[in-house]
């Protein structure tokens, strides 16, 4: 048996969408898009959303339209993927990092409120792996000190909290639809919000900074962020599967904690209360414990043809282009640093059976 990692579920639908698309002519930005807008914006139950052509790109509109800019500073997660902080850097401001939570791997809100300061504008949360960040704590801090939130959603299409939907719990949400993610275009990103403000300014700023309805008048710099009709078509049907997709992630996380959970050394994934978990990652941590290392543990179950990887296996602060701000050096963040060297993301995606499962914990309980 051959298990692997990500796929992303494609059928007839897309093809006959694409081949609309091809047979209209109107491949770029149009109709499409639009109609993808209006169901995206209408299954996060947010006022506006804003097709882009990649989660970086969505990120570093929502940046700017939140008015940040050189100077300023931006509190986020040194536990995520590279973009969440390059978006900050994109707007000429600065990251300053804040360590995680070791259960959940989401911005830990007690680290938040110590790296305040005068500078500081807003604060980027990541929902790491399909969970959404602390909510409650980190908006309250947010709320006390007058600071906007940007929600990275990029890897949380329908996850929630109680009734409400990722990416709708700050002043803008950003997703992702890279091959892998919860839902796909190829590449594409949206924005999401309830402001008509910011939305007007993603608008803006993803079609070179043109006013909109008026072409070649130019009241801002701006950049060609826009989405394809080809793009938003598969799109539209991913839309309609996706919460379908979630179920069976949902499913299948379920049999691996149970198969997983009493194996010592091995700590499955902690869905919190309140929280509905759309296991993009599937990530279970391997301590000392376990009778293997996490790199071991990631080459034995190669050899038995099972994929796995590590998200994410360098902590941003360490990056050669980050370390240059001069803030930061190994052991800043060590409840970051620690679970980059213990995590591994083990199969959960949509088109995995419960023979594969059952493989993935007789493999990893008879180690
Ligand atoms: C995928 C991802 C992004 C970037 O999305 P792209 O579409 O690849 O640009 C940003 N943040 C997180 C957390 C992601 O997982």
């Amino acid at each position: 048996m051959k298990v692997s990692l990500a796929k992303p579920v494609l059928g007839k639908e897309e093809e006959v969408a694409i081949k609309k698309v091809l047979a209209s002519g109107m491949l770029a930005q149009g109709s499409v898009v639009a109609e993808f807008e209006k169901k995206f914006a209408n299954f996060c139950r947010v006022k506006y959303a804003i097709a882009v052509n990649s989660g970086t790109a969505a990120l570093h509109c929502a940046i700017h339209a939140c008015g940040i800019g050189k100077g300023d500073e931006v509190i986020t997660t040194p536990f995520s993927f590279i973009s969440t902080a390059n978006s900050i850097l994109m707007q000429g401001a600065t990251p300053v990092f804040a360590d995680i939570d070791p259960l959940t791997f989401n911005i830990d809100p007690q680290e938040i409120e110590k790296k305040i300061t005068k500078r500081t504008k807003a604060i980027l949360p990541v929902d790491l792996y399909g969970q959404i960040y602390d909510i409650e704590a980190v908006n309250k801090i947010a709320k006390r000190h007058n600071l906007k939130i940007i929600e990275d959603a990029c890897q949380a299409h329908g996850a929630k909290f109680k009734s409400r939907k990722a990416a709708t719990f700050g002043n803008v949400g950003c997703f992702s639809f890279y091959a892998t993610k919860n839902m796909t275009t190829g590449e594409g990103g949206m924005v999401v919000t309830n402001s008509k403000q910011y939305s007007d300014l993603v608008r803006k700023f993803r079609h070179h900074g043109q006013q909109i309805g008026s072409r070649y008048q130019y009241s801002d710099l701006g950049f060609n962020y826009r989405m394809t009709n080809i793009a938003a078509a598969i799109g539209l049907e991913q839309l309609k599967r996706v919460d379908g997709f979630n179920k069976k992630r949902i499913k299948n996380a379920a049999k691996l904690t149970e198969g997983l959970r009493d194996i010592k050394g091995i700590v499955t994934p902690l869905v919190k209360k309140n929280y509905k978990h759309v296991f993009h990652q599937y990530t279970i941590r391997v301590t000392n414990e376990f009778k293997m290392t996490r790199d071991e543990l990631l080459q034995y179950l190669k050899d038995k043809n099972i994929a796995s990887a590590v998200f994410y296996p360098n902590p941003l602060h360490l990056s050669p282009h980050l370390r240059k701000l001069g803030r930061y050096t190994k052991q800043n963040f060590p409840v970051a640093e620690n679970a980059s060297k213990q995590v591994l993301s083990i199969p959960v995606h949509p088109l995995l059976t419960k023979k594969h499962m059952d493989y993935i914990i007789d493999v990893i309980s008879k180690i």
